[in-house]
């Protein structure tokens, strides 16, 4: 039922639609916001009225970038995000590919049953809800799609420094700073293009990712000091952070970002596992080396899912009753975990 985005597709299908809705999942991150304001900015070159939609707000280091201010934050502005997809002829879902994670909002499209959606992705699992999409699980990001889709349609020349900024920013934080093996010749070349357009690479490293609180930086010591288990036999490390712990710490959205990834680092360590209690969800995040997969265990015995080497799952038990679960699952994945 989804048909592919072939390279007629802006001529044949959005070119006469006048009102666009681009939507992106709860927590928005880099690729989420990234990929949104470059489509958006893009089309509204093409005389389109663009409004961008996502579930609730997005990390401070991600408020520099262009019309970062013109996003809808569901949970606050109800009403005009409301306004917009009924007004709304095209529709798209970017970075996610299931509509229960965008919230209500998701019922609210489902509902709208004449309105055309596109897919622009790169999950494993893509539900059937749109009509047209652009989904490739080997992509690095949802943003190198987003140049995909741009080249495809002969449209590169939209690209200014605005959206290459923005496109930049997506390949940035989804390949970890280019070293996931996600990272193809492809993307360099995306990068190298985005350059040449104006994208400055060290300013945007910088604003994202030195752009800490120091209360960041001491939380960060913390959860490595006093909260990280290392079990050697079996390769891998939990961070676990309470409530009151990151409170303790003065606690922001965006401040335990990345930590899961410090495990790794440890040349023996191949499975890193980070979880946290916010507004009463134990949530956790996992990293891996290699071929072993993440995203199986996320999505057997959590509720969660994701990529090979990067996942996220919501636990239903308390921070030590899935720190004690993850421990009675490791013996399974011993023999893959010695493979790495
Ligand atoms: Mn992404």
């Amino acid at each position: 039922m989804m048909q592919p985005i072939t390279k007629d597709f802006y001529q044949s299908v959005i070119k006469n639609k006048k009102n666009i809705v681009i939507t992106s999942h709860k927590a928005p991150d880099g690729d989420a916001i990234g990929s949104s304001l470059a489509l958006k900015i893009a089309l509204e070159k093409l005389g389109h009225n663009v409004s961008v939609v996502v579930p609730d707000d997005f990390p401070g280091f991600l408020k520099w970038m262009p019309f970062h201010e013109t996003i809808l934050l569901y949970n606050q502005e109800q009403k005009e995000a409301e306004e917009a997809l009924e007004n709304a002829d095209i529709f798209f879902s970017l970075d996610y590919n299931d509509l229960r994670r965008i919230g209500d909002y998701g019922q609210l499209v489902e509902a709208k049953t004449d309105l055309l959606k596109v897919m622009i992705d790169h999950h494993r699992d893509p539900k059937p809800y749109a009509n047209y999409a652009l989904s490739d699980i080997t992509a690095s990001s949802t943003c190198e799609l987003i140049f995909r889709f741009l080249e495809l349609n002969n449209l590169t020349d939209l690209i200014d420094k605005d959206v290459a900024s923005c496109i930049y920013t997506g390949l940035l934080t989804d390949t970890g700073s280019f070293r996931f093996s996600s990272t193809t010749a492809k993307t360099h070349e995306i990068a190298a293009f985005l350059l040449n357009r104006g994208a400055e690479n060290a300013k945007i490293y910088e604003l994202i990712y030195d752009n800490s609180s120091i209360h960041r930086l001491q939380l960060l010591g913390y959860a490595i000091t006093e909260k990280l288990e290392y079990l050697p036999e079996y390769r891998t490390a939990i961070i676990s952070l309470t409530e009151a712990e990151l409170k303790k710490f003065h606690y922001q959205k965006g401040d335990t970002e990345g930590i899961v990834n410090y495990p790794l680092s440890v040349k023996n360590i191949v499975y890193s596992i980070f979880i946290s209690e916010k507004e009463g969800l134990v949530k956790m995040s996992m990293r891996s080396k290699g071929n072993f997969p993440v995203n199986e265990i996320a999505s057997k015995y959590f509720d969660g899912g994701g990529h090979l080497n990067a996942a996220g799952a919501v636990s239903n038990l308390s921070v030590e009753k899935t720190i004690e679960k993850i421990k009675s699952i490791l013996p399974e994945y011993k023999d893959a975990l010695l493979a790495v």
